[in-house]
């Protein structure tokens, strides 16, 4: 079952919840499947790297080129979930100095960034426009 959830994640290339990864899987292999062994996979998955999960908008993405995840920030389309990573270990190095100076012990941290992807801000303006009834 771990291959085809992670293969569905690759072919989608963009983020999905666990709810829309069952309903692909239940399509593409026409039987029932239980939602408690999409989440079982789902964690097999992120702890061998493969699999990250996004938890701002608790969903899930195939890691590829993303792996060892610890000092990136996630930067994820809003309008159509794709998902591209940003090295940046200034900014960690920098929030664990202000943490540390407040004495404050940091055990995990989630780095995500909501927006809209150059391709998405590239169609909606289009349509907006189009759109145009003058509001
Ligand atoms: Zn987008």
């Amino acid at each position: 079952m771990r291959k085809e959830v992670i293969s569905v994640l690759r072919e989608e290339g963009r983020i999905l919840t666990a709810y829309q990864i069952l309903r692909r899987l239940r399509a593409k292999l026409g039987r029932p499947i239980a939602p408690t062994s999409i989440y079982r996979c789902l964690t097999d998955l992120i702890e061998r790297g493969l699999v990250m999960r996004v938890e701002s908008l608790n969903a899930y993405v195939a890691a590829g080129d993303m792996a060892s995840v610890s000092d990136r920030f996630l930067l994820v389309c809003k309008g159509c979930g794709e998902t591209r990573s940003l090295l940046d270990g200034e900014v960690k190095a920098r929030l664990q100095t202000d943490a540390d100076r407040i004495g404050f012990t940091i055990d995990r941290s989630v780095l995500e960034l909501l927006g809209t992807c150059r391709s998405c801000q590239n169609e909606t303006e289009p349509r907006l426009l189009g759109a145009g009834t003058g509001a």
